[in-house]
């Protein structure tokens, strides 16, 4: 064997995996829902419905549809990296300066960029059991450290949060809706926590799932922005504006954050056509409130439906619901042979949970029927 093959052989048996940093070798891979192509490649079936990923049964709305139609025209040139008509749509719709928006190839886009700012190995964040995966992703990503505190009924214990944090925190995420358990904080227990957290902790409050709140529910996050300046706040317009696949949201926040943010995002990390569909979809808020119409009505047939088969649940304020399934994989199996798919939830922490998300009215009743089945095969 020469010695140039001998080297390239040796290159081939190293792992290079272990070139790569310590805390970002022990990254889970985020697991997504499971695609309906795949779905029917694999068990050969058609007609499968996906109640797997929390997205909008209605579809996007038309509006924005035809915005992103129309952009199409357009795609030889780079979108406006500053995003500045969607931000000036949602600073009329949220009345606040655009210097304070940030936008974001998804919310998830924003809360990395909140994670990139502001952690570093040596600092930590603090989130809940059972809340979205990507907060642990995002910050053992950089390095940092994450304090996973238990839940309280499978919802955000925020007296024991905030008791969590020590001098090295600089994040504390907040998920409200939560995902995937649904649990929701109320106002008046929210603003007591901004109240008593410490100015160097940005309190990220996730709103991914606001639009879904009935409005008596609905904090008004976006007022206390004036009064906490370690407040930032994520939305998306994956869930009710029904743009999931565009892949568009941002974060609210005091200007000197969204500088921060502004400094370690992509310059076009939102593209072009997103950005019309979703300063379209904004004006649309007549396909909010049939999002949100449609939604509360299809979780009440979810829930009735889990009564009628004596199948807990746990009460969610999303558009979406986690149920007991005992044996969760194998039912999730039995499901996916009858051409459901709902999405695990073991890797947070709830084994013995399946999460369905709510769909058209058929959609649901077709779920109802397959689980009754995959509960007795
Ligand atoms: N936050 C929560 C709580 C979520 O459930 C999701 C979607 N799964 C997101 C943020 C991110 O959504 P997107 O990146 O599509 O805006």
């Amino acid at each position: 064997m020469t010695r140039k093959r001998a080297i390239s052989g040796a290159r081939a048996a190293m792992d290079l995996c272990d070139l790569a940093l310590p805390y970002v070798r022990s990254i889970a891979q985020y697991q997504p829902g499971k695609p309906i192509s795949e779905l029917e490649r694999e068990f050969g079936i058609s007609n499968a419905i996906k109640l797997a990923s929390n997205e909008n049964p209605l579809g996007p709305s038309p509006a924005a549809l035809q915005a992103a139609r129309k952009a199409l025209a357009d795609l030889a040139r780079y979108p406006d990296g500053n995003g500045f008509d969607l931000k000036r749509a949602l600073s009329e719709q949220h009345q606040i300066d655009p210097e304070r928006i940030v936008l974001g190839n998804g919310s998830n886009d924003v809360l990395e960029l909140v994670a990139r700012g502001y952690l570093a190995p040596g600092l930590n964040a603090v989130y809940s059991e059972h809340a979205f995966a990507v907060y642990p992703l995002v910050t053992q990503a950089v390095g940092a450290g994450g304090i996973q505190v238990p839940a309280k009924d499978y919802g955000h214990d925020l007296d024991a949060m905030r008791s969590a944090f020590d001098d090295q925190t600089r994040i504390v995420f907040i998920a409200n809706p939560n995902n995937p358990t649904g649990t929701f904080v109320e106002a008046p227990a929210l603003r007591a926590f901004l109240e008593s957290a410490p100015g160097q902790v940005l309190v990220v409050l996730d709103e991914a799932y606001h639009e879904y709140l009935p409005d008596p529910l609905k904090p008004n996050s976006v007022g206390w922005l004036s009064e906490f300046s370690n407040l930032v706040i994520t939305r998306t317009f994956s869930k009710a504006h029904g743009l999931a696949g565009l892949r568009v949201g941002y974060a609210l926040a005091h200007p000197s954050i969204a500088d921060v943010m502004n400094r370690v995002r992509q310059p076009f990390n939102v593209n072009a056509i997103a950005l019309a569909a979703a300063s379209a979809a904004l004006e649309d808020q007549g396909f909010v409130s049939k999002s949100r119409h449609l939604n509360a009505v299809g979780m009440e047939q979810l829930t009735m439906g889990f009564s009628e088969l004596k199948v807990g649940y746990i009460p969610s304020r999303g558009n979406f619901v986690c149920f007991e399934a005992y044996d969760a994989a194998t039912v999730y199996q039995r499901l996916l042979r009858l051409g459901v798919i709902v999405r695990p939830v073991a890797g947070y922490g709830l084994p013995s949970h399946l999460r369905v998300s709510v769909g058209l009215e058929e959609e649901n009743s077709l779920f109802l029927k397959a689980l009754k089945q995959a509960l007795q095969a």
